[in-house]
């Protein structure tokens, strides 16, 4: 049975690692988090200590480690900034990390993780859940077969309300901004279906939408994405959708608003298995964003216009 710590545990994704860490049969021995409301430790292990110090936390699994009981794996829920510094409290446990999106928020940290995971010996994963999301893998299947170059309109709206711009989410430096706290999955998307970057555009970028014109080694793609659930589709939002994913592919759409939350047990399984996603998994979409984060918006063309750009 794999033993494991996290952090993060009062956090609004938590709840789904503490599920997928009972279903690959599991044990958390170790919760930290700075705030205290964590109640929903009791619901699946009830028995995890508990901290409200990194400092604390650490020291117990160090520990836990030299009396040969170690944690296997630090699960990692904290905001992005921390990333980076919690993957290393992980390696100086002698644990891998099975860390959120975005992994780290510059390409720059990217070869630092991987230097260090050389030094410790020890693993750096990350959920990048889309990749297996069924429709979305038997998708990567069929364009696989048919190769070519496709036109794409990829639209990827996750309504949030005004807590989000009062939150750490908002905050560039603490989240990266919209393009990598939420678009980090959908450039994932992007690359792992149509390869590389050859050129990109911005043509929006506001505090909770941005758009624009990608080119990829097999698709030309216009997107589109926003945290204002007032650009989800009238007739879904009629029936009190705030989510609405969608990629169109010559016209035909495929939609995969639905599924999304189940599968972060998949994630761990493959983790456990040693087929997660790593440094150079997550390197993609991080340079992807880190790149339009430097680009000047600029006014779309014809036909490289997402059709929700004005
Ligand atoms: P959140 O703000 O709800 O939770 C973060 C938690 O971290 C909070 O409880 C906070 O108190 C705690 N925290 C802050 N600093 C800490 C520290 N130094 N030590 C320990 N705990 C600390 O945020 P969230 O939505 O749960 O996001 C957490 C992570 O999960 C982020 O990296 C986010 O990008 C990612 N996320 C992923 C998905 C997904 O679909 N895969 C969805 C949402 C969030």
């Amino acid at each position: 049975m794999k033993r494991f710590a996290l952090t993060g545990a009062a956090g609004y994704i938590a709840p789904r690692h503490l599920k997928a860490i009972q279903e690959v049969g599991g044990e958390l021995v170790a919760a930290l988090d700075v705030v205290d409301a964590v109640g929903a430790l009791d619901r699946y292990f009830p028995e995890a200590a508990f901290f409200l110090h990194p400092e604390l936390f650490e020291a117990h699994l160090e520990d836990l480690r030299d009396r040969g009981e170690g944690v296997d794996y630090v699960s990692i829920c904290v905001p992005n900034f921390l990333h980076g510094a919690h993957i290393r409290m992980a390696f100086r446990v002698g644990a891998d990390a099975l860390c959120e999106k975005p992994l780290v928020l510059e390409p720059s940290e990217l070869d630092r993780l991987a230097e260090l995971e050389a030094r410790s010996g020890r693993r750096v994963w990350t959920v990048l859940q889309l990749r297996v999301h069924p429709a979305l893998v038997a998708l990567r299947e069929r364009l696989l077969g048919e190769g070519g170059v496709k036109d794409v309109e990829l639209t990827y709206i996750t309504g949030r309300g005004p807590w989000y711009l009062r939150s750490w989410k908002a905050r560039e430096e603490l989240s990266g901004g919209v393009a990598m706290n939420i678009g980090v999955h959908f450039f994932d998307l992007l690359h792992w279906l149509f390869g590389a970057l050859e050129r990109a555009e911005l043509h929006v970028r506001t505090a909770t939408t941005m758009a624009g014109y990608l080119e990829l080694e097999r698709a030309r793609v216009r997107w589109f994405l926003s945290i204002d659930a007032r650009h989800v589709p009238e007739a879904l939002r009629a029936q009190g959708q705030r989510t609405y994913r969608s990629i169109r592919i010559e016209g035909e759409e495929v939609e995969f608003s639905g599924g999304f939350t189940e599968l972060h047990t998949e994630v761990y399984r493959r983790t456990l298995a040693g087929a997660g996603f790593g440094i150079e998994a997550a390197r993609a979409a991080i340079e992807t964003v880190d790149r339009l984060r430097r680009l000047e918006v600029v006014r779309a063309r014809n036909g490289q216009r997402h059709s929700l750009v004005a």
